[in-house]
């Protein structure tokens, strides 16, 4: 799905509904996936799009799908360099006559190849009309004049069949694709040069919070630098969105809800770290509780606390936890799926894969636990600490080990599911 493309203006697919955040009433601690079926129930693209050259797509979603306006390879060409000729030679000893010339990659040879007769062909040559496979150079002896060797080789040897790859007129690559290197490489070979892609998605960032002083700025008792939104807006960049840094707010209502305001204007998603709780000081809370569009999530894991989730004009809030783990692990589970919806990408649940545990872990049923993990020799380290605020952890991190909601025990050498930071795009 697409809309025409606009010049300077965004043009924006309709709004979210009021109640895209609501969660069914009476339940105490939302499951993980209930959360996120919720979100992918309920989240659509926000983006318009726009038509550009391959050199500008990498990393763009595709606004439609795309049709190869040409086949590849466009005609049927020789694999390897070697001599071509008609048809399946059977076992033992085979001696044909060359005719003159050569076929060569974009030198293409005009006449046609009697039966019984062999040409020089190179690697990419289109097949001359009365070849169809052809044999190595290295299984031949040649005297210039004529070829020797030895059979089997079945018909259509080395060839490559016109539109064995794409065809002409089939989808090459479909709508919310997140272009690749590779898909550039597909897109230029099947004629195609120019495609439509969505806006990227504008991923407004800001920090909550009196303790908060810029990183390298003069830090007094009680204060401490500001490290999510560095952290965030680098993420969203990862993520392939463009981020839209909107400074800190203190807790003060006023404020905040001035840099909300603006954040809604620049930007089509906003995160917030810190004041997401129910505190006196939690002001995004009480913000876009005001506003009538918020609702508290209160999920079954850890790390994380309470997100807040809304709509400030119109401009879906992530409200994420202050502590800077729970705001990482948030994001990359909650937020980073949600965006991809926004952004046109359609739902994209990480790559995970089980590998032997390095550690020993006992845990209650009731949630489930992101731990802070890598991989050496094999198997799942964890960091020594699951302390939230804990920053090193992160750093030291290189994926997360996800633990499900029931209760375990496990020892190691038992299998966990592990989740590389490179899966979400890090
Ligand atoms: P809050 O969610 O506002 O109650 O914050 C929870 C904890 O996270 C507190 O210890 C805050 O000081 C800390 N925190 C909040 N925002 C940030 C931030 N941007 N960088 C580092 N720590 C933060
Ligand atoms: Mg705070």
């Amino acid at each position: 799905m697409s809309g025409p493309d606009t010049k300077a203006g965004r043009i924006a697919p309709p709004p979210l509904r009021d109640d895209c955040f609501a969660l069914p009433a009476g339940v105490a601690w939302t499951p993980v996936e209930d959360a996120l079926a919720l979100l992918r129930d309920r989240l659509s693209a926000v983006t318009g799009t726009e038509t550009l050259p391959l050199a500008q797509v990498l990393g763009r979603v595709l606004a439609e799908d795309v049709i190869a306006a040409r086949s590849n390879p466009p005609l049927a060409n020789s694999a390897v360099d070697g001599y071509g000729f008609a048809g399946a030679m059977p076992e033992g000893a085979h001696v044909l006559p060359l005719v003159p010339g050569r076929a060569a990659a974009g030198a293409p040879h005009a006449g046609t190849v009697a039966p019984g007769h062999a040409i020089r062909i190179l690697t990419g040559a289109a097949l001359p009309a009365g070849v169809d496979t052809v044999i190595l150079q290295e299984d031949v002896n040649s005297d210039g004049r004529q070829i020797a060797f030895h059979g089997p080789l079945r018909a259509g040897a080395n060839a490559r069949a016109a539109g064995e790859d794409v065809q002409a007129g089939a989808r090459a690559l479909s709508a919310g694709r997140v272009l690749t290197p590779a898909d550039l490489a597909l897109l230029s070979a099947v004629g195609v040069a120019r495609v439509a892609v969505r806006h990227r998605l504008r991923v407004a960032v800001l920090s909550t919070g009196d303790e908060l002083v810029e990183p390298g700025a003069a830090a007094g008792p009680g204060q401490i630098h500001d490290a999510n939104r560095p952290m965030l807006l680098a993420m969203a960049a990862r993520f392939g969105f463009a981020p839209v840094d909107m400074g800190r707010a203190a807790d003060d209502r006023a404020a905040l809800r001035a840099c909300l305001d603006a954040a809604a204007d620049r930007a089509d998603v906003i995160l917030t770290s810190g004041g997401a709780s129910a505190g006196d000081e939690d002001h995004v809370s009480a913000l876009l509780t005001e506003a009538g569009a918020m609702q508290e999530w209160r999920i079954a894991m850890k790390p994380g606390r309470p997100l807040a989730l809304g709509l400030w004009r119109g401009t879906p809030v992530f409200g994420l936890p202050g502590n800077p783990v729970a705001a990482m692990v948030c994001t990359l589970i909650f937020a980073r799926p949600a965006m991809g919806l926004l952004a046109g990408a359609g739902w994209q649940a990480p790559p995970a894969f089980d590998v032997p545990a390095d550690f020993e872990k006992r845990k209650k049923p009731g949630r489930r636990e992101y731990l802070r993990a890598r991989i050496r020799d094999g198997r799942a380290q964890v960091f020594a600490s699951e302390g939230s605020g804990r920053i090193s952890g992160l750093s030291w991190a290189e994926g997360l080990v996800e633990i499900g909601d029931g209760a375990c025990h496990i020892r190691p050498g038992d299998p966990v599911r592990f989740l590389p930071f490179s899966g979400f795009g890090l």
